[in-house]
């Protein structure tokens, strides 16, 4: 499976201003490349190259296997839209390959540039460092207006492990307070992770009222840091889940939850939690975790699976007294609702056809 990585790059002053003069080279000879390409209609990156190769060379700063990036650059951006001229800002993001871009040893990318190859540090998180072996393709460098940082972004294809033949499949339902549970009863805890989300808000709110230039500055810089802890989070839960499945031979059960946004029934925190991308991260991991670890995951239609009552099964709304408890009005079987909803989760995987159907045969 392919994920993309985002490595960031920590040049000199001195580097980042050959870097920039580099995309500023590129995107000055694509926007020379695109109006030519539309106005001859030659948008095909051969029929380029045969006709402005040997101009381009001549006159161009830049190396033969950079003006054929830039070649294949404006050949693709028309691959979509040949209806008006394509303009790139002076800062667009530039595509490398291995001709001009290679990893070094210690964190470091040697990329070509108008001052020639140039080492440049980046940094790369434990988790990113797993993948980067499994890198294709090409590698863009971005420089970020908004953030004035570097960017590597690359596409990893990780290999997929068969999944092994699994007798047990326990749900697993995530939530907030409890970010995961599992039908075995296990919790892992979103408490930390809840308070800071809290803290963070908190802290937002006080700099938005602020109007000051600090403030603003302080603003940014905090939601990164929550975006960091989030993810670092995430990372952190789905790679426990993902090993307790592996180290127990079991797969595991997920909801399905792209049609979250119509359950009407989230409360008011619960939706500004579910909207905030971190549910749609984690499970995100886990699927990705899956696939590489070899197991087994379902993904089950989310409906009821928070009022039916694993008992005796009972279908109510009623059923669900708060957002932490479940109490089944006809049986009166209570227990914690994250756990019941793992439980609801695991069921709907287990007494599919399709999954009856393979054990039969499996
Ligand atoms: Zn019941």
């Amino acid at each position: 499976m392919k994920i993309t990585l985002n490595l960031k790059l920590k040049p000199t002053e001195d580097q980042a201003k050959v870097l920039f003069e580099t995309l500023e080279s590129c995107n000055d000879l694509c926007n020379e490349l695109s109006r030519f390409a539309f106005e001859t209609k030659t948008f095909g990156q051969f029929s380029l190259h045969k006709v402005k190769y040997r101009e381009t060379r001549g006159s161009s700063p830049l190396s033969s296997q950079m003006i054929v990036r830039c070649f294949a650059k404006v050949s693709d951006s028309y691959r979509s839209d040949r209806t008006t001229v394509h303009v790139f800002r002076k800062g667009a993001a530039q595509p490398y390959d291995d001709r001009i871009f290679s990893f070094k040893e210690g964190d470091q990318a040697s990329i070509w540039t108008l001052a020639g190859r140039m080492k440049i540090p980046f940094v790369c998180g434990e988790h990113q460092r797993k993948y980067l072996r499994f890198r294709k393709g090409e590698v863009d460098l971005v420089y970020s207006k908004h953030s004035k940082k570097w960017f590597l972004n690359l596409v990893c294809d990780i290999p997929e492990q068969e999944p092994e033949f699994s007798e047990k499949v326990p749900g697993v339902d995530f939530g907030i307070v409890n970010i995961a549970t599992d039908s075995d009863g296990e919790v892992f805890s979103g408490a930390p992770v809840e308070n800071k989300r809290i803290w963070y808000q908190e802290r937002r709110k006080r700099l938005q009222k602020k109007k000051t230039k600090a403030a603003k500055r302080r603003l940014k810089k905090t939601s990164g840091k929550q975006h960091r802890f989030q993810t670092w989070v995430n990372h952190n839960i789905s790679k426990q889940l993902v090993s307790k499945a592996k180290r127990t031979r079991s797969g595991m059960a997920i909801e399905d939850l792209s049609g979250i946004r119509e359950e009407v029934t989230a409360s008011k925190g619960q939706r500004s939690r579910l909207h905030n991308g971190s549910f749609g991260q984690l499970r995100f991991f886990v699927s990705y975790k899956s696939l590489m670890e070899g197991v087994e995951l379902h993904v089950v239609d989310p409906r009821n699976t928070s009022r039916s009552c694993p008992e005796c099964g009972c279908v109510d709304k009623k059923n669900r007294k708060s957002q932490e408890s479940f109490s089944c009005i006809a049986c009166g079987y209570s227990a914690l609702a994250d756990y019941v909803a793992a439980q609801n989760i695991a069921k709907v995987a287990v007494n599919r056809p399709e999954f009856s159907a393979c054990r039969k045969t499996g």
